[in-house]
Formats: structure tokens, sequence, C-alpha cells
């Protein structure tokens, strides 16, 4: 039995909630146990993120403010470093220059090895190292500890092949892989009858998703959602992120056919203008986007859209902005994740010449904001008054009755309740609304 504790902070996206998870279950199985916080544990993992600027730099600043901890608890403190951060070469350079006292670094690659590694430090009191610059088979079976009970990430496919300009991930999480469809829907079905009621489906590009079966039959994105819809026991079906590229008739008819496929989507956009889209090589126009929506919300007229928008990238005319600003109009998001251009090393973008200063990205994100938050608060104030089934998830921020939870549409509502609500579902009356959340009364159990 390992005597030792571990805590996770995880930087970024749901693929990297999900790998915690993955290392949390492995450390688990292990004997390992889970600190209460940072502070208390003898293993402090960082799972980082190279996809914006200021995560990097908030990783940094917290690691900088751990060498004191570790220095006095000379070997009574292991840090371990992993994450999208760590596939990039010259980050490794500057953690081993910069942060001699990392004792363990691993890449996105191989997760899996993590344990190995860990008890490798442990006899030998060496430093360990191991970042794989390719990808290797995907490793099935591994160990999961679920962030809940009731809902559950399910990774579907790994890397991009898309190359957005501004973007790292192709060179952070490699060429594009997908699971195969039987290890899919055998997790789903081994989740479902453990009580997991909706789960979320996650790929950087999900809807490129190919995967192929024991027949050799190669299965697309729908196909995968089909069989996944007829899961006994499973309720929801979620999926992020899609490349508008990639978006088929064939998935938009999946939402009318496949009852548990909910009625939202992550759609991003990242720029009003087909000038700027080309330079970001997002391979569609303003007007394809456009007529995607209009395709998804012929065939789900209540379809909650959500996006990613990018505001400053190079060479972005007030014009251009502009028109970023028209389609969030036309569109009429339920809601957007916003962002100022920031240079990303090793990306195309960074050379190019025409960078917007930041006063403008600054002025123009605020008017960016501005609008996406205006029509969210007018798309959240059109549910007052109606009654939403809702998947408890657990307490809420305000307060020890407080609890939240998802209508079908994703949209967070914040209600009284009490702990034995986690995990079922409820009908909620919708009696306000804020420009992220709603506020509801419980009707009755589901
Ligand atoms: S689709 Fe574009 S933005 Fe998304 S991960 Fe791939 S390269 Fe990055």
């Amino acid at each position: 039995m390992v005597n030792k504790s571990f805590h996770i902070t995880t930087y970024g996206c749901q693929m990297n909630e999900h790998d915690s998870e993955t290392i949390a279950g492995m450390l688990l199985e292990r004997g390992y146990t889970r600190a209460e916080d940072q502070k208390s544990a003898d293993i402090v993992i960082f799972n980082t993120c190279s996809i914006r600027e200021n995560a990097d730099n908030r990783f940094l600043g917290t690691l900088g403010q751990l060498k004191k901890r570790k220095v006095a608890s000379l070997k009574d403190l292991t840090i371990c470093v992993c994450g999208c951060m760590m596939q990039q070469p010259q980050v490794v350079d500057e953690m081993k220059e910069k942060f001699p006292w990392v004792d363990v670094i691993f890449g996105t690659h191989n997760i899996h090895e993590f344990p190995e590694l860990l008890e490798k430090y442990f006899a030998k009191n060496k430093r360990q190292r191991s970042v794989w610059e390719e990808h290797g088979e995907i490793v099935e079976g591994l160990p999961c500890d679920r962030l809940f009970r009731h809902k559950a990430f399910v990774n579907i496919m790994y890397g991009c092949n898309n190359f957005c300009t501004y973007c790292i991930v192709p060179y952070t999480r490699g060429r594009e892989r997908s699971r195969k469809p039987e290890d899919i829907v055998n997790e789903v079905r081994r989740l479902a009858a453990d009580g997991v009621r909706e789960i979320m489906l996650l790929g950087q590009n999900v809807n490129s998703y190919k995967g192929v079966d024991a027949d050799g039959v190669q299965r697309d994105f729908t196909d995968l959602i089909y069989m996944l819809n007829e899961i006994e026991g499973l309720e929801r079906i979620r999926f992020m992120t899609s490349h508008p590229k990639d978006l088929s008739d064939k998935l938009i008819q999946a939402f009318v056919d496949c009852k548990k496929l909910a009625r939202w989507i992550h759609l991003p956009m990242q720029a009003g203008s087909s000038a700027v889209l080309k330079r970001m090589n997002r391979r569609y126009t303003r007007e394809q986007y456009l007529e995607l929506v209009r395709k998804l919300r012929a065939a789900v007229p209540d379809i909650a859209i959500s996006t990613d928008i990018i505001v400053g990238f190079p060479g972005e005319t007030e014009e251009d902005f502009e028109q970023t600003l028209t389609l969030c109009e036309e569109v009429r998001y339920d809601s957007a994740f916003t962002f100022m251009y920031s240079i990303r090393r090793g990306t195309p973008a960074e050379k190019y010449e025409d960078q917007v200063p930041e006063e403008i990205k600054h002025a123009r994100f605020d008017r960016l904001v501005e609008t996406v938050n205006r029509i969210s608060i007018e798309k959240n104030a059109a549910y007052v008054g109606r009654t939403e089934e809702i998947l408890v998830d657990g307490p809420g921020r305000n307060g020890e009755e407080n609890f939240g939870g998802r209508t079908n549409t994703f949209k967070l509502v914040n209600f009284e309740g009490t702990p034995d609500m986690v995990g079922k579902k409820f009908m909620v009356k919708i009696t306000d609304s804020n420009t992220f959340s709603l506020v509801g009364e419980v009707v009755s159990e589901v």
C-alpha cells in the first residue's frame, strides 16, 4: 500500500479534465489517495494547457510559488508536470532551466506511463522526464476516477489534422486517431450500467471521427451517435468540439432521429469575416457557417448554439471585426467563449506581420463581450416561465441549499434543493434569468 496522497490541478479543456480523471484513476488503483487540497498533498500534479497565453502564465506562477515548499520539504513533496505544454520541446528545456526541482515530466502521448515514472522516481530518487514526440497506439482500458457519478466524459478520438494557423494543438496532441466504435460502445455500456445518465463525447474535432469496426467497416461520427442512442440506461448524449467544415447533413438529421442527442451544439465560429477565416485556415466562409446554422435551426428549432470567437487575429480590420459582431447578431448565440488573439510559439500566425495592437484588441474585445452578453441575456430571459427537465449536477455556489443542473440545451439552472437530488432528473420551472444561468423552482421528479 502506497502511503502518499496526490492533488491534480487541471488547466484548459475537457480533454485535459478527462486526462486528469485517468491520471487519478491510475493512481487510486495503485493505492495512492486523493489529498483534500494542494497544500496537504505529497504529490502535486499539474496538467497544463498551451492553447492560451494566460493559462501558461497562471501555471508558471503557481509552479514558482511551490519552490519554497519544495525546498523546505526536501524529498517529501513530489512535483509532476504533464499536458500540452510539455509536448513543446522548448518549454521542457525552459522548465529544466528555470524549475529544475520539478521531479517528473511526461506528455500527452504517454499518460499511461505515469505511475511507472513516479515509481522509478521514488525507487531511484532520480528525476524522470519522458515526453513522446509521436503518439503510439491508443491505450484502451485505463482506469478513470470520474468527476461525477451520473455523467462522464468519453474520448472518441485524439489529435487534430486541421492546422488552424493560430493553434498549437496539432503539434501537441498529434494527428487524428479514432478509437474503434466497439471500444467506445462497450465503454458507454459499462458507464450506463454504472449509473451514468449523460455522456460528453470528446475530441478536438469529433465530427471528423472515423473508426473502423471489427468487420473492417469504417464508421463516421453520426454512425457512432446512432449506435450510442440505442444504449439502455443512457439518457443524454452531448459532444464537443465540432468543426463547422465537418458538420454534415447526416449529423443534423441525427439531432432529429436520436432522442438522446441533446439539443445543443458548440460550433466554433472564430471570426465573422471570410477573409480572416481564410487566414486562420478554418476552411469555411461566413456564408457557409450561416447556412449550417440555418439548417440546424430548420431541423431543431430550439437548438442552443454556443461558440468560440477570437478577436484581434493578425490583419483583422475594423470592417472584419464588425462582421464578427453582425454574425453574432444573425446567429444569436446562447453563449460564447471570447478570446483576444495571443501569439502561440510554433504556429504559422506567429510569423504574420500585421499583428493587431493590444489597445485595439482590448477595445474590440469589450465590444464583442457587450454584444454576446446582451444576446445571452435575451436568450436566457426567454426561458422564464418554461418548465425544463434538469439533470442535477451538485451544489451550486450560493449557499448550502443551492443546487445546479443543466437543461437538455445545456443551460445552467440554479434552484433550492437537497444533496439526495444529485444525479436525478427533475422538472424545474424557470423563474428568473441572468447572463450565464437561469433560476428555477423544482416542480417534480422525472
Ligand atoms: S480544429 Fe483548429 S482550433 Fe481546433 S484543435 Fe484543430 S487546429 Fe486547433
